[in-house]
């Protein structure tokens, strides 16, 4: 059985997880107020987020800072398309993000950061990426939505880059997320974990697939793990959630229970798929395994899934 304790505690294991903590405060009531935005932008602290595909510009400074302000907002808001308005901070700075038009300078180039690098690299501040996972999965949408999926005319940019319109048609367009669940699952002492043959040697991760329309996430968790291992799962508790902006992803980690023992690895998807029992989850987690076995990146939310059932 999976337990967790009564009364269920109030951490909010989602904002330990990168990507996920994002203090900006919408405004999704002001988006469609042009002069809001307008006066947000000239907002002199104003932050902009400038992407290339999936890399953004990266002052240098310690700490390095993915955005730009002043002069240097202002010149790189000209080479750039129309802004979306991602939010207002604490302190009150806007902060906007958008896309380099043209194919950049070799001096842009090497300011361009993809942002699992960044991630990685741990030197940004915190702070900056939930802001930043919200902005590649907005620019993402952007560019996979220039025309009406409803009559094939160009769309056009509304609400502060909340929505596009299709002025031949009249049909709104609504930026999306694409969800992923991502599940730990356990039989009693012993975790499923499983590599896919283009994962870094060695590194075993919890299973995970893409939901389908007209599917719950437990049914979800259940096929996923049933095609890929041939386990069946029984309880699911849905623990903490991601944003994974490549390029647009909501990581769904769940807890589950297994059913039955035996594997049966479908070797389309997966390399490897076996039981790890705790204590060599443990090893693998602290990086001293015998074999050189380990866990994902400390960025992922498998990692955590995988700290919070060894944690019990
Ligand atoms: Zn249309």
């Amino acid at each position: 059985m999976i337990h967790l304790p009564d009364p269920f505690p109030a951490f909010d294991w989602s904002s330990a997880n990168t990507f996920s903590a994002n203090a900006l405060d919408r405004c999704s009531n002001l988006r469609t107020d042009p002069s809001f935005v307008a006066r947000s932008f000239e907002d002199p602290r104003a932050r902009l987020m400038l992407f290339y595909g999936d890399r953004v510009l990266v002052t240098d400074g310690d700490p390095p800072r993915p955005y730009l302000t002043g002069d240097a907002l202002d010149a790189a808001a000209d080479a750039a398309t129309a802004s979306i308005f991602l939010g207002v901070d604490p302190d009150g700075v806007p902060w906007f993000a958008a896309d380099v038009i043209e194919a950049p300078s070799p001096a842009l180039v090497a300011s361009l950061v993809d942002l699992r690098t960044l991630a990685l690299e741990g030197r940004a501040e915190p702070s900056v990426f939930g802001p930043a996972a919200q902005a590649r999965a907005m620019l993402f949408w952007h560019h996979r939505n220039r025309f009406c999926g409803a009559c094939g005319h160009p769309t056009e940019l509304a609400a502060a880059g909340y929505q596009r319109n299709c002025p031949a048609c009249g049909t709104q367009h609504f930026p999306r997320t694409d969800p992923v669940v991502i599940m730990l699952i356990a039989d009693g002492d012993r975790a499923l974990l499983g590599r896919q043959a283009r994962f870094t040697p060695n590194m075993y991760t919890c299973l995970a697939g893409f939901m389908e329309p007209g599917e719950t996430v437990e049914d979800a968790v259940r096929r996923e793990v049933a095609e890929e291992s041939g386990i069946r799962v029984g309880a699911i508790r849905y623990l903490a959630s991601q944003p994974w902006p490549f390029p647009s992803n909501l990581m769904l980690g769940c807890l589950g229970e297994a059913l039955s023992a035996d594997i049966t690895i479908d070797h389309n998807e997966l390399e490897d798929c076996r039981w790890f029992d705790r204590d060599e989850v443990r090893a693998m987690l602290a990086g001293d395994h015998p074999a050189g076995l380990m866990t994902p990146m400390r960025i992922a939310i498998a990692r955590s899934l995988i700290g919070a059932w060894v944690a019990g």
